[in-house]
């Protein structure tokens, strides 16, 4: 492997992506949440983004309210023919009034029991451009910067809701300021249309990341199994600075156990791009390893260049006890 025949100069660190935030620790897309992964260490801080029926950006995982607010609650009958609360059907101010709370599940029980309990703390949904402010205000009062790692969710869904939400990400990003320091940004998306689009249409002076899911997820029109396939990456090639992977693509288990890598994150660095996976998770770990510490050796044995994680403290230390170098950007 090209990594092992290098002199063995420290590795650079692989980036700590706090997914949705701290969100081991606290309700996912909470400001609090983002708070504690500033205060972990984590090099970059995610977002998902939706759009408000008034048009607003705000931090969701999902189009959809009701697996993680009390929206049922506060607006029955409010949800759509197939039961669902869609953020979309709401203005801001109708989004506000709800109470962010851990994730369930389609049977409503916890998503990860022994995760926070929540239920009456108020935690509000923050629009985009609150946690922009927030995060920057985070840097300042402590001296270390910590990047933001947007994603737009479901654009082509968005489009046929009569808003682009690109465009309304990109002037939310500018308007906070981001696009004077671009390399503390990376903007994330599944849809490849999209990302082409951000790149030589919109001119996003942002690095991209193209998302890769599973073909059965239904996440958007690209074809993730042509991405996958041998030197199906170059298709990304001059759109992309790199590609978010869910983990078991990165590896097949032998009979016996052993992790096996797949070819992808070579022939992803051969094309000059970056990987970033998703999501390592301490209760919930990769098929096949044993601890967080054990994935965050593998990931940096394979030269990974960063990793979204849901317990952004832990994974900072499995990288400080490897001994490596300050992260690169
Ligand atoms: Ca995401």
């Amino acid at each position: 492997m090209h990594s092992a025949a290098r002199s063995r100069t420290p590795a650079p660190r692989p980036i700590t992506i706090a997914h949705r935030g701290a969100s081991g620790y606290l309700p996912e897309h909470s400001l609090p949440a983002k708070a504690l992964a500033h205060g972990m260490g984590a090099e970059f801080l995610e977002q998902d983004v939706v759009a408000t029926r008034d048009n607003h950006c705000v931090v969701l995982h999902d189009i959809h309210l009701d697996r993680v607010s009390d929206v049922s609650d506060l607006f029955p009958g409010r949800g759509r023919e197939d039961g669902r609360y869609y953020a979309r059907d709401f203005t801001l101010a109708e989004l506000k009034s709800l109470t962010l709370t851990e994730r369930v599940g389609e049977d409503g029980a916890p998503v990860f029991p022994g995760r926070y309990p929540g239920g009456a703390t108020p935690l509000a949904i923050p629009t985009l451009a609150e946690e922009l402010e927030f995060i920057a205000g985070l840097n300042l009062s402590t001296g270390r910067q910590a990047g933001i790692y947007p994603e737009i969710k479901k654009p082509a869904w968005h489009q046929g809701e009569g808003v682009d939400l690109s465009v309304l990400v990109i002037e939310t990003l500018a308007h906070g300021g981001w696009a004077a320091t671009p390399d503390q940004v990376w903007l994330q998306c599944f849809d490849l249309n999209e990302n082409i689009r951000l790149r030589n249409e919109l001119k996003a002076p942002y690095k991209l990341v193209q998302l890769i899911a599973d073909d059965s997820w239904g996440e958007s029109s690209t074809v993730y199994a042509d991405l996958l396939a041998p030197g199906g990456l170059t298709q990304l090639k001059g759109i992309v600075h790199g590609i978010g992977p869910w983990l078991p693509q990165l590896y097949e288990l032998a009979p016996d156990g052993t992790v096996m890598a797949t070819p992808l994150i070579e022939e992803a660095h051969a094309l000059g791009l970056q990987v970033h996976p998703y999501t390592l998770r301490a209760d919930a770990l990769p098929e096949g390893f044993a601890s967080l510490q054990s994935v965050a050796n593998w990931l940096v044995s394979l030269d990974c260049d960063g990793i979204f994680t849901d317990f952004p403290d832990q994974t900072v230390a499995a990288f400080d006890a490897l001994g490596l170098a300050p992260a690169r950007s």
